[in-house]
């Protein structure tokens, strides 16, 4: 029988292996997709607060919050689901003339590393996009998605915690194995990654290249903060080998 990985190690996107390209208000590109497909799919004008600290959620609970704020219920905005989603892509495509996003250079050397070791490590994305921004973003930055063997996003999730909930079922439907939580680690910048983390009984590698502040990130007790995933007490904490 084939030798089968044994570990799981999850990356979110935004803040760990991507960030914002150039001045603050690049910011606003997400609430501008998001305002965009709010306003296309139920004609109405739309706007969202940029002070809102909306990172570390998830893109179906962020757009739902934008669309309540302007009067749309529930069922209609969960009917409208699929347009929305392809709205947000849309939009996104229009983006894509100029760099929004830039990749995390230490970030992509260690996801590199792992992936050498196939034969140890399966990867994947854990993260609050929907999969289709998800695979956007990934490629807007020049990340290969297809370095990912499996791809956990916000299609089907309102909240973090379920969507990592799903991790497992996931792996084993989609990868054909099963693995231990002990086995996952679930390496990320925000305090909804360190939940996460907890939520399913995985290793937490937090990273402090998003937005959330140190100080924020160690009241969550996260297994390990570090300020570049190039530290070498990731690789030993991840039990990777030169
Ligand atoms: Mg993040």
């Amino acid at each position: 029988m084939d030798a089968q990985p044994k570990k799981l190690v999850l990356f979110d996107i935004d803040g760990t292996l991507i960030r914002h390209f150039g001045p603050e208000e690049t910011i606003r590109v997400g609430f501008n997709r998001f305002c965009y497909a709010i306003s296309h799919v139920f004609h109405i004008h739309v706007t969202a607060d940029p002070k809102v600290h909306y990172h570390g959620s998830v893109d179906r609970a962020i757009l739902f919050d934008i669309a309540q704020d302007h009067g749309i219920t529930k069922a209609q905005f969960d009917e409208k689901w699929n347009e929305i989603k392809s709205a947000v892509i849309d939009y996104a495509h229009t983006q894509e003339t100029k760099p929004v996003y830039e990749a995390i250079p230490d970030a992509v050397t260690l996801l590199h590393l792992l992936r050498k070791k196939s034969d140890q490590y399966l990867l994947g994305v854990l993260t609050g996009n929907v999969e289709k921004m998800a695979y956007w973003k990934l490629s807007h930055v020049g990340i290969d998605p297809a370095l990912f063997s499996l791809f956990v996003t916000s299609d089907e999730f309102e909240d973090r915690i379920s969507l990592a909930k799903s991790v497992f079922a996931k792996v084993e439907k989609e990868a054909g194995i099963s693995v231990a939580a002990k086995d996952t680690y679930v390496i990320g910048d925000a305090v909804g990654d360190v939940r996460c983390a907890h939520a399913i009984g995985a290793t937490s590698i937090i990273v402090t290249t998003g937005r959330h502040k140190r100080e924020e990130l160690l009241l969550e007790k996260p297994t390990l903060l570090v300020d570049s995933l190039m530290d070498e007490r990731v690789r030993k904490l991840l039990g990777l080998n030169p």
